[in-house]
Formats: structure tokens, C-alpha cells, sequence
């Protein structure tokens, strides 16, 4: 199974990624992840990536796609991934789609973590993480909402969307996780 997981900042993404990577037995692929690991280890797409990260700002197409390219061909990607953070535009997805076509693999389905803003920004407030200045993630909620929500009419018209209400208990959520998977499940052997 290869999927897409989207969500806005603070819905809730993390937990449902890591239960799902478990549940599905394939490699996750953060593309924040990645980031992080690449400015961390200094190199130069990571020293390029810093500044465009701490803005709340998207990092430019080249570095995002060598990054997900290089990652999409390693041997363990081969029979299916789980995919974070990545696509959040329409050009990515469409890239995706090539790069995937060019080695005979498909999305096999893509699920939406469906939250109200006032409740991301309620969240947000309550935990209060260092990272989380309320100018940022107000402008990174923003970009979801200009950038990223056009993805899901994308997925959508081609049958693969699978939007779940993201309000509820992990359990609860990763039950409705698990029904979307099933549908995926079936249309991929039908
Ligand atoms: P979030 O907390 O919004 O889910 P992530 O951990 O996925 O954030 O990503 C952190 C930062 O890395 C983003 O704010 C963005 O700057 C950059 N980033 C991650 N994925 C992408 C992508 N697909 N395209 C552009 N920038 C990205």
C-alpha cells in the first residue's frame, strides 16, 4: 500500500502516522523528518531548507523532490510507503504522480485529517511547544489552507480521497484510519 496522510499542523498527524507505519508494515516518509535530518547534518539542502523552515514557509520544489526521489527508489520503498508531509501543492502531486508512473507504482489512496482551525489553534495553546510561536503557526495553518486543502479536490476527482473527522480519541481516529485503509484495500484488488 503506498498512502498519502494530509493534515493541518496540529491535527494530529504524528500519532496517526506512527500507528499506521506499524499497522501497515512500511516505511514512513516525513518529509519533515528528512528536513530536519538534513539541517541537522548540515548539508547543503538543509542549510537552504533552515531559513525557509523557520519562516513557516514552504521549502522550494528542487529540494523537496531530489529528497523524496531518492527516497521513493530505495529497495524497502518498493512494496509501499507511507507518505508525510509530502505532497502539500498541486505541482507536487503532479510530480509525484510522474515519478511514481515512472516506476510502474501508483498512490494507492490518500486520507484526510479533517480539524477546525479554532480547534488547531485551541490545541496549539494547550501544549505550547517551543516551536510553536502563534504568528508561525497561524501562517503554517494558512499555507495548509491556500496550498495544500486544493490537493484533496485532486485526489478527490480521481476516486482516491478518504476524509476522516480528526476530533476524537487517537483509538477513535485510528479506528476510522483503519476503515479507509480497507477501502483502499479493496479497490487496489478490484
Ligand atoms: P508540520 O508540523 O506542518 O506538519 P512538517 O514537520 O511536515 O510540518 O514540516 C516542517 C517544515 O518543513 C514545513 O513547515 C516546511 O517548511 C518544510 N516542508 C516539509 N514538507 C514540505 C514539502 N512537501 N514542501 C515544502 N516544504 C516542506
Amino acid at each position: 500500500m503506498r498512502i498519502i496522510l494530509i493534515g493541518p499542523p496540529g491535527a494530529g498527524k504524528g500519532t496517526q502516522c506512527q500507528r499506521l507505519v506499524e499497522f501497515l508494515k512500511v516505511p514512513h516518509l516525513s518529509t519533515g523528518e528528512m528536513l530536519r535530518a538534513e539541517v541537522r547534518s548540515r548539508t547543503p539542502a538543509g542549510v537552504e531548507a533552515a531559513n525557509f523552515m523557520e519562516q513557516g514557509q514552504l521549502v522550494p520544489d528542487p529540494i523537496i523532490v531530489g529528497m523524496v526521489s531518492r527516497r521513493l527508489q530505495a529497495p524497502d520503498c518498493r512494496s509501499g510507503c507511507l507518505l508525510d508531509g509530502f505532497p502539500r501543492t498541486l505541482p507536487q502531486a503532479e510530480t509525484l504522480d510522474d515519478l511514481l508512473e515512472r516506476r510502474a507504482m501508483t498512490v494507492d489512496g490518500v486520507i484526510e485529517l479533517a480539524v477546525p482551525r479554532d480547534e488547531l489553534v485551541r490545541r496549539m495553546l494547550a501544549r505550547r511547544r517551543e516551536d510553536d510561536d502563534p504568528e508561525i503557526f497561524s501562517k503554517r495553518i494558512t499555507s495548509f489552507e491556500v496550498q495544500t486543502a486544493p490537493l484533496l479536490d485532486y485526489y478527490l476527482r480521481q476516486g482516491k480521497l478518504a476524509s476522516i473527522d480528526g476530533l476524537g480519541t487517537a483509538e477513535e481516529i485510528f479506528d476510522r484510519v483503519k476503515i479507509a485503509v480497507r477501502r483502499f484495500e479493496r479497490t487496489a484488488r478490484s
